[in-house]
């Protein structure tokens, strides 16, 4: 039995077994009903007060302790947070945070959140006499399935990131090059050249390129496609193709690119397939989002046929991080297994047989990643994704809008899903667009994320949290006007 503000008779009994508990622990364990509901509070007032909360600081934060022998148990810790980071955290996860593309989190998903700590579940087999974690991981993945219409002969899994998510299925698709030239990379190394073939990959691609030793100088650029696209030219890849004389190769295309929100034109990349041996792989970490649109789903149509899909979960699905799926087409599990299975390890079993996660991905040990995702597709359902996805494009059409309209931005790419690539006006002031950014971010109202784009600067601004609205934009477009006239009139004087 529980009461209120104090502890059950359970834990009395605990602490009594346990002579030794270290006296911090034992209050500790006495006051968690105290202790959780001072942060629940403390909760509730970030988020309910995220839309006034400072989007930027510049304050740092000060010194850096030296652990203490005794420790100060956790109310006393909590007021040492408070005191030195509270106030300067930023409102991330609020609605006008709309640099790099960063998502917020959805109440369900808080409250899954909360449940994957509290029951610290270690996520890995589905057999035997483990914990059923896995299982909501494997449940949780048919959901996403179905959310992004694709078929169910893809599996898949939770990694930290999207980065972690183009890794897993590069590491994949290099097994299987290996394969097809008789060789076992993931016990023999990496003794070949890999052909990469990609158009704009995303930094993480290169990164997962580098780490897996094939080498980020080996991809072979294919050309895009004119008038302002950062989509690949078909024909130019096929003539790439033929180049290759029959080797096997990796074609690594996008879902949405991150400046313009481009993407592969997937139908004539599934008709190579037909023709040419390659291993396809999207990287739709955002973009993917694009299918619960109506209006917009014509943008994947074709992804089925990808031999692996990247897919962030902490963006556009609005889940806390660390969160991101890959899809890998099962049946490439021998694929898979070869090369993440742990080999020394014999009360795993047959891998293929005992499914466990931990011979289909790079850790061994995971939280419970998937059950935010449950909660928040549970809660919200097809509707709900749907309603949050067309009304981030819906906000950047807006935006993009009043930079069109106006005389001191312009566009540098059309917006095709849900981000603003835009500039000042005039080559006159490409000097000044980071001294504007940096003006505008330090207003703490807005964050936006400076890029280069054909050779000139310009500034992001991407809509992926469910929290935004139109007041939004009007703040943030009256703001740019104030900062924007300041700076011109600066130069006339
Ligand atoms: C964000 C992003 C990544 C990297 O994702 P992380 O979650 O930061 O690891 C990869 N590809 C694309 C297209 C992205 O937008």
């Amino acid at each position: 039995m529980i009461r209120r503000g104090g502890c059950s008779e359970t834990v009395t009994r605990s602490i009594n077994n346990h002579a030794k508990m270290n006296e911090h622990l034992k209050n500790d364990l006495i006051a968690l009903d105290n202790l959780l509901e001072k942060v629940k509070e403390q909760g509730l007032e970030y988020l309910n007060n995220i839309s006034e909360r400072r989007t930027s600081t510049k304050n740092i934060t000060s010194g850096i302790l030296t652990l203490s022998v005794n420790g100060l148990g956790t109310a006393e810790t909590l007021k040492q947070f408070n005191s030195r980071f509270d106030q300067i955290i930023v409102s991330s996860s609020g609605p006008r945070f709309w640099g790099f593309v960063t998502g917020g989190s959805t109440p369900a998903s808080i409250v899954g959140d909360w449940l994957t700590t509290i029951y610290d579940q270690n996520t890995f087999a589905t057999q035997g006499q483990g914990d059923i974690s896995a299982s909501i991981e494997l449940e949780t993945i048919q959901l996403l399935l179905d959310l992004f219409e694709l078929p169910n002969d893809f599996l898949g899994g939770f990694v930290t990131g999207a980065t972690m998510s183009n890794f897993t299925c590069l590491a994949v698709a290099r097994q299987w090059i290996g394969k097809e030239i008789g060789k076992d990379f993931a016990k023999e190394g990496v003794s070949e050249n890999i052909n990469i073939l990609t158009a704009i990959p995303h930094s993480s691609v290169v990164k997962s390129l580098s780490l897996l030793g094939v080498g980020s100088n080996n991809i072979i650029k294919i050309k895009v496609l004119n008038d302002n696209r950062e989509a690949i030219d078909i024909s130019d890849l096929e003539k790439k193709i033929d180049e290759l004389r029959g080797e096997p190769f990796i074609l690594i295309s996008s879902g949405g690119t991150v400046n313009t929100v481009d993407f592969d034109d997937f139908v004539a990349i599934a008709k190579l397939k037909e023709k040419y041996n390659f291993w396809w792989h999207i990287d739709a970490a955002f973009g993917g989002f694009a299918v619960c649109s109506k209006a917009h789903k014509y943008l994947v149509e074709g992804w089925e046929n990808a031999d692996s899909i990247t897919i962030d979960c902490h963006k556009w699905l609005n889940v806390p991080y660390e969160n991101a799926v890959f899809f890998v087409k099962e049946k490439h599990k021998h694929l898979q297994v070869e090369t993440f299975q742990n080999s020394n390890a014999p009360y795993l079993g047959n891998p293929l047989e005992n499914f466990s996660y931990l011979n289909f991905l790079p850790e061994n040990s995971r939280r419970l990643k998937a059950l935010p995702v449950w909660f928040s597709l549970l809660a919200y359902g097809r509707k709900g994704y749907q309603d949050i996805v067309e009304n981030c494009i819906l906000l950047a059409n807006q935006f993009g809008e009043f930079i069109n309209n106006s005389n001191y931005f312009e566009l540098l790419a059309p917006i095709r899903l849900n981000t603003v690539c835009f500039t000042l006006a005039g080559k006159e002031n490409q000097q000044k667009v980071i001294t504007f950014l940096t003006l505008l971010n330090d207003t703490g109202k807005v964050f936006m994320t400076p890029t280069i784009y054909n050779g000139k600067n310009g500034i992001r601004a991407a809509f992926v949290n469910w929290r935004t609205t139109e007041n939004d934009i009007e703040i943030v477009t009256k703001l740019m006007t104030e900062i924007i006239n300041k700076i011109m009139q600066q130069v006339i004087e």
